[in-house]
């Protein structure tokens, strides 16, 4: 199986697991590589109650080193993070990325205009929400979190559709200008198998995206998003042919942000 880079720490307030259970399970599901990229600081402190404090980043670290010591070898260890994409962030993320020779960094949209459209708790606002409007956002948010070059791994590309509220018709054309500025960063995209467990039911991205962003040139990796050792590699070989029938022929691996291909 691919590696499985998008992966939790109880840091984050709302994760569960050890190093060594998380480690477990990766040798169980027969990944490639075990990638821990937890929800990483943001500023300023506190900015919500689902990440780890900058102040805990030393313990961070500490963890990943468990699992590399309880690994001992038998699967690779990677060091990453998952951090907020918002407007004005890059100075902190550049900041971040200084503070270990990370494996690679994950960019992800969780917040529209301050608003975490993602969290479960908000989810009364989505009855009532402009849908067009929101994925236009949404969108562009997307476009500009590629250009910036900040990140390795550009995480689940249509997270806008988690609670399965989604525009009318067609939406290729939300997908081809934030496909077009993914494959000019040279940023990786991930195929995101948690979506099949939320109520959109289908993994992120649709199989259109997949579709389009193969025929650009754009990298993939598999990720669980996994917030509990149960969950690591969950679905992999269910997404492992999402990426062949959409026109996949690798997926992407990172060592100290250098990115090689690994052939299906
Ligand atoms: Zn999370
Ligand atoms: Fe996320
Ligand atoms: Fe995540
Ligand atoms: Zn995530």
């Amino acid at each position: 199986m691919p590696a499985d880079y998008h992966t939790h720490t109880p840091l984050c307030r709302h994760a569960s697991g050890t190093p060594e259970a998380y480690v477990d399970a990766a040798l169980a599901a027969g990944v490639s590589e075990y990638g821990v990229s937890d929800h990483a600081p943001q500023r300023p402190e506190p900015f919500d109650d689902w990440r780890m404090s900058a102040s805990e980043l030393p313990d961070y670290l500490g963890w990943i080193e468990r699992a590399r010591a309880h690994a001992a070898g038998r699967v690779a260890v990677r060091a990453g993070l998952e951090c907020d994409w918002l407007p004005g962030n890059r100075a902190w993320i550049e900041d971040l990325a200084a503070r270990h020779d990370w494996d690679y960094l994950i960019g992800s949209v969780h917040y529209l205009d301050g608003w975490d459209f993602d969290n479960p708790k908000w989810l009364g606002r989505w009855a009532t929400a402009d849908l067009d409007g929101l994925w236009e956002r949404y969108w562009r948010a997307y476009a500009e979190m590629a250009a910036t070059g900040l990140f390795d791994i550009l995480a689940h590309p249509d997270l806008v559709k988690k609670f399965a509220y989604r525009p009318a018709g067609d939406l290729a054309g939300y997908y081809e200008p934030a496909v077009a500025a993914v494959a000019a960063s040279g940023a990786a995209i991930e195929i995101n198998t948690a979506g099949w467990h939320k109520p959109c039911a289908e993994a992120y991205p649709a199989p259109e995206f997949l579709r389009i962003a193969a025929a650009a040139g754009v990298p993939v990796v598999l990720s669980s998003d996994a917030h509990d050792p149960s969950e690591v590699g969950r679905d992999f070989p269910r997404a492992l042919e999402l990426a062949r029938t959409t026109g996949f022929a690798s997926t992407a691996l990172f060592a100290g942000r250098v990115r090689r291909a690994e052939p299906l």
